[in-house]
């Protein structure tokens, strides 16, 4: 498999799935694995039983796995944490997939609609149909529409396909 992660792109994926703090956790765990819950609680300056919570989503999405231990003093259970790094190629290439279909779609919108624009930063873009029932004159700043060039996001969508393409293979 040819897919490169980085931490970096990791934790940015898995801020997507899990929120700032899930991404806070992993970046920890994987600068100091096997820390307990409550150690790394410590560490985040968090409410223990939210930080189980976020620790049990990661888990269910196979992001982190923990091992229990004994306590020998008070023979309580300890989890302790660390991230799956096998698994970040997986994930990733889950993320990826889906980051793909969307702008795939996006490609073949904007490749098959015209697009008419009033020229004003702000105002939206609108389907040649919208354009006719509103005499192609802008809702918002009431300046006229004309056909606006969608070839530089054309271009810029088939790059960023091309990569994940790459990437995906
Ligand atoms: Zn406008």
């Amino acid at each position: 498999m040819l897919i490169i992660v980085d931490d970096e792109a990791f934790l940015k994926l898995v801020q997507m799935v899990a929120g700032k703090e899930g991404a806070r956790a992993v970046d920890i765990l994987l600068k100091k694995p096997n820390l307990s819950d409550e150690e790394l609680a410590q560490q985040m300056e968090m409410d223990v039983k939210e930080l189980r919570r976020i620790l049990h989503k990661l888990n269910e999405q196979g992001i982190v796995s923990f091992d229990i231990h004994r306590d020998k003093e008070t023979g309580h259970r300890i989890f302790r944490w660390r991230v799956q790094k096998e698994q970040m190629i997986g994930f990733a290439k889950t993320q990826m997939r889906k980051l793909y279909e969307r702008l795939q779609g996006r490609l073949e919108y904007e490749q098959s609609h015209q697009m008419y624009w009033c020229g004003t930063p702000g105002c939206r873009k609108y389907t040649f149909e919208e354009a006719v029932d509103i005499f192609f004159k802008c809702r918002t700043c009431r300046k006229p529409l004309s056909l606006h060039d969608n070839t530089p996001l054309i271009n810029a969508l088939k790059n960023k396909i091309a990569q994940l393409e790459k990437n995906l293979q």
